[in-house]
């Protein structure tokens, strides 16, 4: 930085924005990065949480996609393994829909495309012997099993962001991008915080808002022609175990779709997920009744117990951006992401982000990179393969071993907190349990789990201001916390909002 001038300005803390500041401000370049609501609050905590190389796009031809997609699984693995693991999908087949040698081409394919070394191989299953086959229905005899992993999304994104800031880049939350102007070959971007505006100059612009990109190029930079995405809308629902293994299902439909069921939160599962065009504000979003009703469906076309609209604990909803290549249908337009310069540096050059998964989000930033360096002149050399993100600085297979580690050095806390607090915030749990001999010692508890010196932690660390950054974003406690809990939080959180400290 030189004079108050930032080389980078980026637009959006979802984890697109949070994957290019970290791997820019790692690079040497300062960054600033500036997130209208909460990091994550856009589509980064709605998605259905899975590193996968997308099975069903095999059948979209988006080999390359599905390829670099795969790739990422072990990579983001190692770098976070408290929020990233493994997970085994079984996919049952079903007469009269895809038959079963297109699975199982479709699956070797996906195990050999490459990046595969710990996730164990595709094996073929006897559903009548196989304890995933119990709660299914008896027609369901032959299945498939495979691997993918898991992603607390919103985690990922508050993880990036928190390694950008400690590198140096500022992440201002609450804070949004009104008008971003060229002036002499820099930009000066107004955003606006807590009612105040302030002139942020910088050397180049890079717009990651997801679902509304358009509505920045458009309303912020001023410029015509801004219809480049695509809203996709995609619903979950959470209900109470249906089954107490730990597989995954996944199950196609007779629209062609696929629906998953996943384990989820220790006692849920998870049903998603819908794809239909959406038009409105990204932000007002909402899972209808019909969508409800379709997962229901879906799902009881395969489990023996009916999933009925009654049953659902939570709901969730997000709008996919994905770029509009012109696919007549929502579940075909293309997830690879694509990214546009305009101007250069000499005018003040803008680098607009269309499309992308959580999956592929460090490789987009690599490749958004090489787009800086054309602008702005190459410094370090790409580093984040194999960079851990806070946290994540423990072996991929050692989750157990950590959790070892917290019980014995905490005795008070029993098997489910420890493995809780491992899961959200590996190494660093003891950041939070500090000198604590007893459960008194955490301080007043806002629920079963969370205490107060959790909250103070991701007040503190991790940008928290409200009573839902805590229970929706930054954890999901919000699932068993009662409504007074919930307001003694939130009055809590009010009492101590000071100015926070991130390191
Ligand atoms: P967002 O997360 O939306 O971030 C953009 C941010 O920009 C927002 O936080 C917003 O508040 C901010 N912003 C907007 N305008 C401004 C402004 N003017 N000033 C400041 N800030 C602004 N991917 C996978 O890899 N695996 C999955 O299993 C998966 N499942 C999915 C399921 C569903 C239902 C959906 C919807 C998506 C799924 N995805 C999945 C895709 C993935 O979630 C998205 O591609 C990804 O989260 C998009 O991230 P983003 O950073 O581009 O957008």
């Amino acid at each position: 930085m030189s004079q108050g001038v930032f080389d980078l300005f980026v637009i959006g803390g979802g984890i697109n924005g949070c994957g290019i500041a970290r791997d820019a401000q790692g690079r040497g370049y300062s960054v600033f990065l500036a997130e209208m609501n909460d990091l994550a609050s856009g589509t980064s905590r709605a998605a259905t949480k899975l590193i996968h190389g997308g099975l069903r796009y095999l059948e979209h031809y988006e080999f390359a996609l599905v390829r670099e997609s795969l790739m990422e699984r072990e990579i983001l693995w190692a770098m976070a393994p408290h929020i990233i693991w493994p997970l085994r999908f079984v996919l049952p087949h079903h007469n009269g829909l895809r038959p079963a040698w297109v699975l199982r081409l479709g699956l070797f394919i996906y195990d050999h495309l490459g990046g595969r070394k710990l996730l164990p191989a595709t094996r073929t299953l006897d559903m009548t012997r196989h304890v995933s086959g119990k709660p299914l229905k008896r027609l369901f005899t032959r299945g498939f099993e495979y691997s993918d992993c898991w992603v607390d999304d919103a985690r990922l994104v508050v993880l990036n962001a928190m390694d950008a800031a400690q590198r140096g880049a500022v992440i201002q939350t609450r804070t949004k991008v009104v008008s971003a102007r060229r002036d002499s070959g820099l930009w000066s971007v107004v955003v606006k915080s807590d009612g105040k505006r302030q002139t942020i100059k910088a050397r180049m612009l890079v717009n990651a808002a997801g679902p509304w990109v358009d509505l920045v190029i458009g309303q912020a930079l001023g410029i015509n022609n801004a219809r480049n995405v695509r809203l996709v809308q995609g619903s979950h629902i959470i209900v109470h175990k249906i089954f107490e293994h730990d597989f995954c299902y996944i199950f196609q439909n007779a629209d062609n779709r696929i629906v998953f069921a996943i384990p989820y939160e220790r006692d849920y599962t998870l049903i998603g997920t819908t794809d239909h065009d959406y038009t409105g504000d990204p932000a007002k979003a909402e899972i209808s009744k019909a969508e409800i009703r379709y997962l229901c469906s879906a799902a009881s076309e395969y489990f023996t117990k009916p999933v009925l609209p009654a049953d659902v604990v939570w709901s969730y909803c997000g709008v996919r951006p994905l770029f509009d290549d012109g696919a007549s249908k929502a579940q075909e337009a293309t997830r690879d992401y694509v990214l546009k310069l305009d101007g250069t540096a000499q005018t003040g050059a803008v680098l607009n982000i269309f499309g992308g998964k959580i999956t592929t989000y460090r490789r987009l930033s690599e490749h958004v990179l090489e787009k800086i360096e054309e602008v702005l002149g190459k410094k370090h050399r790409k580093w984040t393969q194999a960079a851990t993100l806070p946290g994540g600085d423990f072996p991929a297979q050692g989750f157990g071993a950590l959790v070892g580690t917290i019980s014995r050095d905490y005795p008070f806390l029993n098997m489910r907190q420890a493995t809780r607090l491992v899961r959200l915030y590996g190494t660093r749990a003891a950041m939070i349990l500090a000198t604590a001999k007893t459960m008194a010692d955490l301080g007043q508890m806002f629920g079963p789990d969370l205490s107060e010196a959790e909250v103070r932690y991701l007040m503190e660390h991790e940008w928290a201001r409200t009573e839902e950054d805590v229970l929706w974003r930054r954890t999901k406690a919000g699932i068993v916390t009662s409504k007074a809990d919930s307001r003694a939080l939130a009055s809590f959180m009010k009492s101590k909002l000071a100015k926070p400290k991130f390191a």
